[in-house]
């Protein structure tokens, strides 16, 4: 990745060795929220509407996941035309939260499981004129699971 990698979408997640999503924390009861929340609380009994940063945990538990077939709405950018399909997983962090995200470059659905663990990366989504940009993806921590020469 070069120096001149930026996020494809602002403020949705960190750059740098140890990348975290960043999610917003209710400052009435403490409720997590990705993406950010910047109006309502998601606690419908809590009428709090002042939030602050918060960087989610940088692993999770797989709870779905699929082949994508078609297209998905921003902020997924394809970065292949004609469209390929890709992994999807949806993660759940210890916050309790759930996350989509694309898994990792170089792995499928073979390498996925209910249960297993995955950790956040960041990787190059597409290039522009204004260098790489890049989007957070979910890269299984263990790959053994899935009988493939183990
Ligand atoms: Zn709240």
């Amino acid at each position: 990745m070069s120096d001149t990698a930026t996020p494809a979408i602002e403020g949705w997640f960190t750059t740098g060795p140890a990348p975290a999503l960043i999610g917003t924390s209710c400052q009435s009861c403490g409720t997590i929220s990705f993406p950010r929340e910047t109006t309502f609380c998601k606690n419908p009994s809590c009428t709090g509407d002042e939030f602050t940063d918060v960087e989610l945990s940088r692993t999770g538990t797989v709870w779905s996941y699929t082949d994508a077939q078609y297209q998905p709405p921003a902020p997924y950018i394809p970065n292949t035309d004609p469209y390929v399909p890709f992994a999807l997983a949806a993660v759940e962090l210890p916050e309790g939260i759930v996350v989509l995200g694309q898994v990792a470059d170089g792995y499928g659905v073979a390498d996925l499981k209910v249960g297993s663990e995955v950790e956040l990366v960041v990787e190059p989504l597409y290039t522009d004129e204004t260098g790489v940009k890049t989007i957070w993806r979910w890269k299984p921590t263990t790959t053994e699971s899935n009988g493939a020469g183990a």
